[in-house]
């Protein structure tokens, strides 16, 4: 007798690059009975959310696109944020993806039930599926640090990740906590124009010199779009030539030391005053925390209206900052540069898997996926930059791309009446993490540094392996490794 085909119903969570990625993979499977659930106004996930003043991508915009959208059209090599917003923008109007997206629909909780998920939002409104994707990002939730008198300050105060367009910053004395990717690029953007700028830094980042700021060739664009195929060889080659990254930073080999000594020597050159040198000379090894790239903060950071501050910052008054030398600050406009709750993934949401099982109690111990997509407990269930996504040395894009069509060969099965539900054994998650935890041993992000690629049990949550091993081990589903109704 012929199996009955059914059509699985999808809710997706996030319409940022994972999500995004999902349903236009989900569509090209021949799905398409899938509803996106955003809690921003638009699509775009992190571009949609931050755009404080200097925010470019800093990997080349020519590798920071989707492969089914290719866009020669960059204004520079490496596109400001709200360039990259415009495409990710662009790709949801060319996929029709916004007649399959409610917008300011935060979720607030799914659970599954044996009728399956029940999805609510904020507004409570519940939706049902028979899956759900989880496809929230890594960097959403913004760190914002508990400093005494902050409450008491009189100027403004924003976080890059919720900056404020009406915000003033020229002619400011401004104050920018926190030198990872976002300070260094906020420092950079905003000096020029400032009256004062101090950049506290509590830990020195190492910063790679990259032409940041270059325009793309004039009629690159024009070109590669006449020459598709030219197009994605350029894309093919930037892809491949990233496994250089994930070389270097998976393995202590002379390469590594070779690019370390590159970055070290840069720092050199740049700054030539021995005592600004020494605060910006960090104690860890280059690469150990998320890379810093910039070609214009070493200079920002010279000029004559900018200082950077070592000193702990003590406590705020109402008109600055106090550090632990004694200093005060005059501040009138205060940036927290200060990053984002990394690992919390889907939370605050209220997700409870098989039997009530909450995410907060199966991750007790941390977060924990099956190859960065599956939960022991939560059948139906599945991330998409999940747990140790390959944040630092493969395409975000890449991998959403891989892990989406590893979800849709389930999605097939379950249509073809094959299963019903699919659930991540404890046994395979407890495997796949042990040998993340071997090859995260020699990785340089292992190498002693505070970063927010740490978990509060100390661990490194991220991709310890290079892009054949993502691109095989999610090729196709084992059974083995599930339970299967
Ligand atoms: P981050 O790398 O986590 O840096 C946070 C900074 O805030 C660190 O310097 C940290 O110091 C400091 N900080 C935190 N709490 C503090 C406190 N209480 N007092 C003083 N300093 C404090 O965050 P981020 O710069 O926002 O970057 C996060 C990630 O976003 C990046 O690593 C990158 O992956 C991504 N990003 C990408 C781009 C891009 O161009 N593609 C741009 C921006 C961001 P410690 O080091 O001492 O903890």
């Amino acid at each position: 007798m012929a199996t009955v085909k059914r059509t699985p119903k999808v809710v997706i969570i996030g319409a940022g690059v994972a999500g995004i990625t999902t349903a236009v993979t989900l569509q090209k499977a021949g799905f398409h009975d899938f509803l996106v659930l955003e809690k921003g106004g638009d699509v775009g996930g992190v571009w949609y959310w931050n755009h404080y003043p200097g925010l470019t991508c800093d990997v080349p915009s020519s590798l920071y696109q989707f492969s089914f959208a290719p866009n020669p059209d960059w204004s520079h090599i490496f596109a400001p944020g709200s360039e990259i917003q415009r495409y990710m923008s662009d790709v949801a109007d060319k996929f029709n993806l916004r007649a399959h997206t409610r917008f300011d629909a935060e979720v607030v909780a799914a659970n599954y039930t044996e009728s399956g998920w029940h999805v609510t939002t904020a507004d409570g409104t519940e939706y049902n599926a028979d899956f759900v994707i989880a496809a929230t990002g890594v960097l959403h939730h913004p760190s914002m640090p508990d400093i005494e008198g902050l409450e008491s300050f009189e100027g403004d105060v924003v976080h890059t990740a919720r900056w404020d367009d009406s915000l003033n910053t020229r002619g400011r004395r401004i104050a920018v906590i926190g030198t990872g990717s976002t300070g260094v690029q906020v420092v950079s953007a905003l000096q020029r124009e400032a009256a004062r700028i101090t950049h506290f830094v509590r830990t020195a980042q190492w910063v790679v010199w990259a032409p940041t700021g270059m325009p793309q060739l004039p009629l690159t664009g024009a070109v590669l779009r006449r020459l598709p195929r030219v197009n994605r060889a350029v894309y093919d080659t930037l892809l491949w030539g990233s496994g250089f990254l994930a070389d270097i930073t998976t393995k202590p080999t002379w390469r590594r030391r070779a690019v370390q000594g590159a970055v070290r020597a840069s720092l050199r050159v740049q700054v030539r005053d021995r005592e600004l040198r020494e605060q910006l000379t960090p104690d860890y090894e280059p690469f150990c925390k998320r890379q810093v790239v910039s070609g214009s903060y070493y200079r920002a950071i010279r000029a004559s209206n900018a200082e950077l501050v070592n000193s702990k910052i003590e406590r705020i008054t109402p008109t600055g900052i106090v550090t632990a030398d004694g200093r005060h600050h005059d501040v009138d406009l205060l940036i927290f540069a200060t990053g984002f709750k990394a690992h919390n993934y889907m939370r605050p949401m209220n997700l409870r898997g098989r039997d009530g099982l909450s995410i907060d109690d199966a991750w007790d111990k941390g977060p924990r996926a099956y190859c960065m997509s599956a939960i022991p407990g939560f059948p139906n269930f599945f991330t998409v930059l999940g747990p140790n996504s390959p944040t630092a040395s493969i395409s975000l894009q890449y991998s959403s791309e891989v892990t989406a069509r590893y979800i849709a060969r389930w999605l097939e099965r379950f249509r073809d009446g094959e299963i019903s539900t699919v659930e991540v054994t404890e046994e395979a998650t407890t495997r796949f993490n042990d040998g993340v935890a071997d090859a995260l041993g020699p990785t340089v992000w292992n190498t002693g540094c505070n970063s927010w690629y740490l978990t509060e049990g100390g661990t490194v949550d991220l991709w310890p392996y290079d892009r054949a091993t993502l691109t095989r081990m999610l090729s196709k589903p084992d059974d083995r490794d599930y339970h299967l109704t």
